[in-house]
């Protein structure tokens, strides 16, 4: 099932055309996107996803998207999802620049459903590997041409990473800066425990500020955990107590191996950490 929706809510046949040729989405990644879960029909995070959509617009000199007019387009494509077939949904929100040789720019909302391999993930949990992203932590405030942070539409570098960890018989990867400490996974966040603190790193070093690691976060300080957004060495990861993979569409994913060595992975510990992630979504 997919669902298509144009920013003044107009639905749309989602297997017909809608990009023009010359979109410089298409023709160079030239925009920005969000992916928002939402389960039977609730949207989660739906503010910190749209002001991270703004960020993101504002890191690429795009015009500043209308929060309103993405929340009346994201409501038109839930409203048309049958959440009875599917309670699950990935809402994706697409800013491009627009066509090159046209006006204004493209935007749209589409729901998806959530592959059945993603959904095994959070039960069984991943294998990953550390792969080198090339550049130093002072580079994304240095270089901002670079777009590091940015939740731009080139991710063939992300989607590269993946296919080459998978080609190695390995699941997701870890990237790393050039001085060796983490940065983020190709589409998660990376959280990691130290008895009962919680860990990840800033968003200052080049990385997307996740709003699923925000929520895990809330509720775990509620629950008196201790959480801390600092600079972490690859070295320290296989010592933790725990690794997990967090964005909206994975939830809180647990990584049982890293670089082929097994890391501390406590069903325990996952069911604890999942529970406080799903605890800020009950009524
Ligand atoms: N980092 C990257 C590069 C991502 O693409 C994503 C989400 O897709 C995340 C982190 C996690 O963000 P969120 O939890 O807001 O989905």
């Amino acid at each position: 099932m997919r669902v298509l929706a144009l920013l003044d809510g107009t639905i749309l046949d989602p297997d017909a055309p809608l990009l023009r040729a010359d979109d410089l989405g298409v023709l160079r990644g030239d925009g920005v996107f969000e992916t928002v879960l939402v389960v039977d029909g609730k949207p989660r995070e739906l503010g910190p996803h749209l002001d991270r959509l703004a960020r993101s617009a504002h890191m690429l000199e795009l015009p500043e998207p209308d929060s309103a007019e993405w929340e009346h387009c994201a409501k038109a494509v839930i409203d048309a999802w049958d959440w009875a077939a599917s309670p699950e949904m990935a809402l994706k929100l697409v800013y491009s620049r627009g066509p090159e040789f046209g006006e204004g720019q493209t935007a749209y909302a589409m729901g998806l459903q959530i592959g059945a391999g993603v959904v095994r993930r959070r039960q069984d949990g991943v294998s990953a590997l550390t792969l080198a992203r090339g550049f130093e932590p002072a580079e994304a405030e240095r270089s901002p041409w670079l777009l590091l942070g940015a939740k731009s539409l080139s991710y063939a570098v992300n989607m590269a990473a993946i296919r080459h960890a998978e080609a190695n018989g390995v699941d997701e990867v870890i990237f790393t800066a050039a001085d060796g400490s983490v940065l983020e996974g190709p589409t998660a966040n990376v959280v990691v425990a130290n008895g009962r603190t919680l860990r990840t790193t800033p968003p200052v070093i080049g990385i997307l500020p996740g709003t699923t690691q925000a929520a895990l976060f809330r509720a775990a300080e509620k629950a008196g955990w201790e959480t801390r957004i600092e600079p972490i060495q690859a070295e320290e990861l296989t010592s933790a107590d725990g690794l997990w993979f967090l964005s909206s569409v994975r939830r809180v994913t647990q990584i049982r191996t890293l670089n082929g060595q097994p890391v501390a992975a406590s069903a325990e510990l996952h069911a604890e950490l999942s529970e406080l992630y799903e605890s800020n979504y009950r009524d």
